[in-house]
C-alpha cells in the first residue's frame, strides 16, 4: 500500500498523452498555467521533468519553452531548450508578452537580474534598444547606457559583502 511510484511512473498517470503532434496536456496540479509535480520535497514543472525524461538533464540556466505556447503542455515533440532571453524572444515573435509597466513615466528602477537578461538580449543582437525599452519599461537611452556599462557598472564589481551576523532575508526597497 505504501509503495512509493517513481517520479515517471506519477508523471505518466498525470498526463492526457495523445498523438505526436498533439499537444499532451497535464492533468494534475498547475501553476499560471505550468503543470507541477512532486518531486522528493519540492515541486518541479511538468513540462522540465518531461524534457529530462525524455533526453537528458538540463543545464544549468537553460529553460524548457514550448514550441506550442500551450504552458500545460508536456509533449517532448513540443520542447525545446532555451535561455531566458529566448522566452522572451519567443513570446515576442508570437505577439506577446510585450508590457510596458505602470511607473514607465515615472523612476523606473530595474533589479540586477533585469539589466543582466537586458544585457543578454543586447548581446544577441536581434532586438533594437527602442523594443527592449519598451518591454522592461525604460528609455532607449537607458539601455545604450547599459550597453555601453556606464550604468549599472557596479553590477560588475561586487564587492558588497553584509557584515557577519547582519544580514538578513527582508528585502528594503527604498
Ligand atoms: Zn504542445
Amino acid at each position: 500500500m505504501a509503495e512509493r511510484k517513481s517520479l515517471e511512473e506519477r508523471f505518466w498517470g498525470k498526463v492526457d498523452k495523445r498523438g505526436s503532434n498533439e499537444c499532451w496536456e497535464w492533468t494534475g496540479a498547475k501553476s499560471s498555467g505550468y503543470g507541477g509535480i512532486r518531486d522528493g520535497k519540492k515541486v518541479v514543472y511538468a513540462h522540465r521533468v518531461s524534457w529530462e525524461l525524455h533526453n537528458s538533464p538540463i543545464p544549468d540556466g537553460l529553460w524548457v519553452l514550448h514550441h506550442c505556447d500551450n504552458r500545460g503542455c508536456v509533449n517532448p515533440g513540443h520542447l525545446f531548450l532555451g535561455t531566458k532571453a529566448d522566452n522572451v524572444h519567443d513570446m515576442m515573435a508570437k505577439g506577446r508578452g510585450i508590457y510596458v509597466r505602470g511607473e514607465a513615466n515615472g523612476q523606473t528602477k530595474l533589479t540586477e537580474k533585469e539589466v543582466h537578461e537586458i544585457r543578454t538580449l543586447l548581446a544577441m543582437g536581434k532586438l533594437s534598444r527602442r523594443i527592449i525599452g519598451e518591454m522592461y519599461g525604460v528609455s532607449q537611452q537607458t539601455i545604450s547606457c547599459i550597453n555601453t556599462g556606464s550604468a549599472w557598472g557596479w553590477l560588475e564589481k561586487r564587492n558588497i559583502k553584509p557584515a557577519k551576523g547582519e544580514y538578513n532575508e527582508r528585502s528594503t526597497d527604498d
